[in-house]
């Protein structure tokens, strides 16, 4: 028993990763996104079983990170996405990362560090086709840039990219991811016409599903490697199965008479006599404080009403008048028991916020085991 752990189911990363490369379309590629500590999971392991399960690259945030990374998998091509300081660039290209470059200011600063570091510095430069985020929005300057690049004796031009801004939101975006897509594979043409080699991404997991023209030659899957929905519904619709359960345990079952009320604030009292189960895990393991009183967690194979308001060490739960339950029963926050299952998409939609805010909240004070 132990006070809480979230477990993680690699098989169903290998899994997800298969499912997702049979969606690519011909030989576009899977990276398998392993940024924020794998939303959660546990980084390199999630990255051991990607690469079990068919991908090929590794996508990161930061450098920190591609540092990580790359002890354990120096010989998978990794790409640091993020922004990077001039300190940041250096330990990026230490860890042997490919990096983003968006400026010429930038691809100068990047040639000098790869010349100091006696290292061609592979890079990939960004469009910003509508995300308004990192890249440039002018096609001209990025096509400059590509050619600069690949002049440049300290720089290997390795890909143009672009990311989407609604891939995930087919329904309501007004054409805006059809209309990226066509700017981008307006660029990729130009690029390719003069440096056929050079790969061309775009995909997230979300545009994987909604339009195989997106793929390009390589897919940055980050969600659906998780198990997690990139349209907040249900993964299973799509063969995705969520790789994160998190679990504890009942602590102390109570006798409330009416009118006792749980936790701080008082914001729930016994509307009748009942039993309540208290389970010692709280807002410092990650369970968002916004929960209280708008949850359930599993006991016993049944939904609980999370009642009162969440403490950063414990919770409690409504068990009912008449129970079973007793001391020590697990307790499942995240994940199945018996016929139930509360998911990450769940909690998600309770606090008006997505799956990979859930997963990624979940602390560094829980434990993360396989199983
Ligand atoms: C995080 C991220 C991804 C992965 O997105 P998912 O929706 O998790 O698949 C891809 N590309 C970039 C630039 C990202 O920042």
């Amino acid at each position: 028993m132990e006070r809480a752990v979230a477990r993680i189911d690699f098989e169903a990363v290998r899994a997800n990763c298969a499912r997702l490369r049979d969606e690519l379309r011909g030989a576009a590629e899977l990276c398998a996104v392993v940024k924020a500590d794998g939303y959660g999971h546990g980084a390199n392991d999630c990255a051991a079983a990607a690469l079990a399960g068919g991908a090929t690259w590794l996508a990161v945030a930061t450098a920190r990170e591609a540092e990580e990374v790359s002890r354990r998998f120096g010989h998978v091509p990794l790409l640091a996405m993020g922004a990077l300081s001039p300190p940041e660039l250096d330990i990026a290209l230490g860890a042997g990362a490919e990096v983003g470059l968006w400026s010429g200011d930038f691809r100068t600063l990047l040639a000098a560090r790869a010349r100091a570091a006696s290292r061609p510095a592979r890079v990939h430069v960004k469009l910003d086709t509508g995300m308004g985020r990192l890249g440039t929005f002018d096609a001209e300057e990025a096509l400059a840039l590509v050619r600069a690049c690949d002049a440049d004796p300290n720089l290997e031009l390795a890909a143009v990219w672009t990311h989407f801004a609604t891939a995930d939101e087919p329904d309501s975006d007004e054409g805006y991811f059809e209309a990226q897509l066509g700017r981008f594979d307006e660029f990729v043409q130009a690029v390719k016409a003069e440096f056929p080699e050079v790969l061309a991404h775009a995909a997230n997991s979300a545009a994987v599903y909604r339009d195989p023209r997106s793929h390009f030659d390589l897919a940055r899957c980050g969600v659906a490697v998780y198990g997690l929905d990139p349209f907040q519904g249900d993964p299973a619709e799509r063969g995705l199965a969520p790789a994160l359960s998190l679990h504890s345990y009942v602590a102390a079952v109570k006798r409330f008479p009416a009118g006792q009320s749980a936790g701080y604030g008082r914001s729930w009292k016994a509307p009748r006599d009942t039993w309540v189960g208290v389970i010692p895990v709280g807002y410092g393991d990650g369970v968002r404080r916004a929960l209280s009183n708008d949850a359930e967690v599993l006991v016993g194979g049944e939904r609980r009403p999370l009642v009162g308001t969440i403490s950063m060490d414990n919770l409690t739960v409504d068990l009912g008048p008449e129970t079973g339950v007793e001391v020590g029963a697990e307790a499942v926050l995240i994940g199945a028991q018996g016929e139930q299952r509360i998911r990450a998409e769940e909690l998600a939609a309770r606090l008006g916020t997505i799956n990979y805010e859930i997963t990624c909240g979940i602390s560094t004070r829980v434990p993360r085991r396989p199983g």
